[in-house]
């Protein structure tokens, strides 16, 4: 099955971009997900291909118009069941890897890129748009933060990852931070690799790199071991 993506944008020369490197790259090539573009200029009504105005009540800034964005996301042809369609937003819920884990096991998703100082509130409301953040800090426009989001979601993606077992020890998969990672060679710069890698113990190693997982996530991430997903997977 494809995963089927569809981005709204002033700027679908962005598309695919990053995604069309490495792993994401050959998903893409080989159809595990593909990613379509809609440019919210082609939805103007005016001769000047007018996308946004300045906002009602005064202040900085312009405002994406409601009727020029809504007839964009209308266009969308959506077979039943429809995909979910996200506003990437800083006001949103900050995306998880457990959000991501749910959009992947989906049939795509139809993604909607602000630019200035954001969308009209009504066709956020009229078209049902679910505002996601990927963080506490402001974007100029919502194309990285969907780019974030479709990098994240493609890796799940059933074939994607050559290795499938790696996904699963990830950060966050089992609601704690990654143990620390070792290769060759066995020393650098006078640093060994732990003993504990290399004895050949795999009961011993599990039981390592769990306790470290645990003291990182709260050393750095300490609420985290309070959140209630916690233990949802196998650690
Ligand atoms: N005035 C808005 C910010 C607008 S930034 C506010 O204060 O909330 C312009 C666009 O960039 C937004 O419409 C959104 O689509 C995108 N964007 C900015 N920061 C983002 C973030 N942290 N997560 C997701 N999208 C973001």
């Amino acid at each position: 099955m494809t995963f089927r993506a569809t981005v709204i944008t002033l700027y679908p020369d962005m598309f695919p971009g990053p995604l069309g490197h490495s792993l994401a790259g050959r998903a893409l090539e080989r159809g595990d997900i593909c990613i379509e573009t809609i440019n919210i200029r082609d939805f103007a009504t005016d001769k000047h291909a007018t996308v946004d105005d300045t906002p009602a009540g005064g202040g900085a800034g312009m405002v994406l118009k409601a009727d020029v964005l809504a007839n964009a996301i209308d266009s969308v042809e959506e077979p039943q069941p429809a995909r979910p369609r996200l506003l990437m937003s800083p006001r949103g819920r900050p995306l998880t890897q457990k959000d991501v884990r749910e959009l992947a096991a989906g049939e795509g998703v139809v993604l909607v890129c602000g630019r200035f100082e954001g969308v009209d509130q009504r066709v956020i409301e009229g078209r049902d748009l679910r505002e996601v953040s990927i963080g506490d800090y402001i974007l100029s426009g919502g194309e990285l933060a969907a780019h974030v989001l479709l990098d994240a979601v493609t890796r799940l993606l059933p074939g994607v990852m050559g290795n499938a077992s790696s996904g699963d020890n990830e950060s966050f998969e089992n609601g704690l931070l990654e143990h620390p990672h070792y290769t060759r060679p066995q020393v650098w710069e006078d640093r060994k690799i732990p003993e504990i890698l290399t004895s050949g113990n795999h009961a011993k190693v599990e039981q390592w790199r769990n306790e470290q997982s645990i003291a990182l996530t709260r050393q750095r991430r300490p609420e985290l071991l309070n959140e209630p997903d916690r233990g949802e997977t196998d650690e």
